[in-house]
């Protein structure tokens, strides 16, 4: 139960993900959430930055897509200034559209990274598909009410997964 939602990979935010070293691994293909990974919550404006970082991921030959819970109008809006495909509201942790994504990139779960903030969602889905998870932590502390509620157990199974030393206290 726990190693299901334990990331591969803990990270203060996107930029702090060594390319070079995902794509050693094998990765090939790169799904991002989108709210508080890639742009605050309650924005609507992608960040000059993250922008950046994003084509610099696709430069280096990753394929890059967008798997957000959020409203296909929201998630398009930004997909289309990044120039990335997206799958909107793909209802995670359900598998069908991690599926419906990894079909759309040709690649197979294990050269697949699911980068995003909730345990919950991004990293519960990416795990039961045998995916490299990322886990970031959120932009803002602004959040949906219902993801309030869900980052309580989300601290709890974090002090799980530390007390059994599957992943670090600190980030
Ligand atoms: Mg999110």
């Amino acid at each position: 139960m726990y190693k299901r939602l334990c990331p591969d990979l803990r990270v203060a935010s996107i930029y702090e993900i060594d390319l070079e070293k995902l794509w050693a691994r094998g990765i090939r293909g790169v799904l991002f959430d989108l709210d508080n990974t890639l742009i605050e919550w309650d924005n609507n404006r992608p960040a000059p930055e993250m922008m950046k970082w994003i084509r610099e991921v696709r430069k280096r030959g990753f394929q890059v897509c967008l798997l957000s819970n959020n409203s296909v109008d929201r998630v398009q809006e930004i997909a289309l200034r990044l120039e990335v495909p997206f799958f909107a509201p793909a209802r995670k942790p359900f598998l069908r559209v991690f599926r419906q994504a990894l079909g759309s990139m040709g690649l197979s779960p294990e050269a697949t990274a699911m980068v995003g903030d909730q345990m919950f969602t991004d990293i519960l889905g990416g795990n039961r598909l045998g995916m490299y998870t990322i886990w970031v932590h959120p932009l803002s502390s602004k959040e949906f009410i219902g993801t309030r509620v869900t980052r309580l157990l989300e601290k709890a199974v974090l002090r799980q997964l530390v007390a059994k030393g599957l992943l670090k206290s600190e980030r």
